[in-house]
């Protein structure tokens, strides 16, 4: 293990204790704990890439082996039980809510299925916010790192995440009063494709940089978008709520329809390397991928870790192979 200086020992420290901090449920004066609240099904769904109870994530790099030159992520391989999971939910929301997508077999056409994984994504994102914030707040309150020079960034990025978490919370009531008393306020729309080892689950905000405020007082427009290995197929939900969309999200969501193989997979590099960080494939996928375009992806990423444009062009297929 490479040796660490004080400082960064500190700031290990910090993370780890931040992670390792118990949460409330994200449910509304809700104050029991929260479990482990996985964003797919684990029988059913995660099981149908798994090998031998094991999945591959992109995870931020452990703090305590830092090294001058590694990226701020790395490749890991999860049991089941702790992938695509946080803590979420106390154990009687997480099954009263979500019955309906941890059954099986599960009707990914239904409105409501594609309410309820959208719902369960702005919940992910609202907690990974509040761990950020958290560790942030921590951060900038360490006596022994006053004098350094990242604070003022730091404190941007906080405040960034907080004005996150505020645009979050009103697509939550959203979704919470749509599940209540359907009026079909959210549009999906589902494609089905061959059959790949990947999943994901994520919400984001394609943004034009050139028009965007980021200090607007409505939410920002955003996808939900769910990449779903069942019944022999990979299925893929990609929807908006009708207040917050414009005309690139309703043209990227039919970008989604009827697309040949090729560009259907490069359409799935385009999302994972450009814009979002849930997703995850099974460790067979992970062995079949070109070592090069592995490295096109993760420098892809490491550079563009913050980048909501919507102008990203991501110009490779992570899931090219040679033919035989
Ligand atoms: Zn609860």
């Amino acid at each position: 293990m490479p040796k660490l200086t004080e400082r960064q020992k500190i700031i290990a420290n910090i993370i780890k204790n931040v992670h390792s901090k118990k949460w409330e449920c994200v449910i509304d004066g809700c104050t029991n704990p929260a479990i482990n609240s996985h964003l797919l099904q684990q029988n059913g769904i995660l099981d149908n890439v798994s090998v031998d109870g094991h999945l591959i994530e992109y995870k931020p790099t452990d703090p305590f082996t830092w090294k001058e030159d590694s990226l701020p992520f790395e490749k890991k391989r999860i049991g089941k039980k702790n992938a695509f999971s946080l803590p979420l939910f106390c154990n009687n929301h997480d099954s009263s809510i979500f019955k309906e997508v941890e059954t099986h077999p599960i009707d990914l056409e239904q409105y409501r299925v594609q309410l309820l994984l959208s719902y369960r994504v702005i919940c992910a994102e609202i907690r990974k916010k509040q761990v950020n914030v958290e560790q942030f707040s921590r951060l900038l309150n360490a006596e022994t790192l006053k004098g350094d020079r990242g604070r003022e960034n730091l404190r941007l990025v906080k405040e960034g995440n907080e004005l996150g978490i505020k645009d979050l919370e009103k697509y939550k009531i959203l979704f919470e009063e749509e599940l209540i008393n359907e009026s079909s306020r959210f549009t999906f729309k589902i494609y089905k494709y061959p059959f790949l080892d990947i999943y994901g689950s994520a919400v984001f905000s394609p943004l034009d940089y050139l028009k965007t405020d980021a200090y607007q007082s409505e939410p920002l427009n955003g996808v939900f978008i769910h990449v779903i290995p069942y019944n022999d197929f990979t299925n893929i939900i990609v929807g908006y709520c009708n207040n917050y969309t414009d005309d690139w999200i309703v043209k990227y969501i039919d970008s989604w329809n009827n697309l040949e193989e090729e560009d259907f997979e490069k359409k799935l590099t385009q999302l994972f390397a450009a814009h979002i960080e849930n997703w995850g494939m099974s460790p067979d996928l992970l062995k079949e991928i070109k070592k090069d375009n592995l490295q096109r992806l993760e420098e892809y990423m490491a550079k563009n870790a913050n980048n909501l444009s919507q102008h990203q062009k991501v110009n490779f297929n992570l899931f090219e192979y040679d033919e035989e």
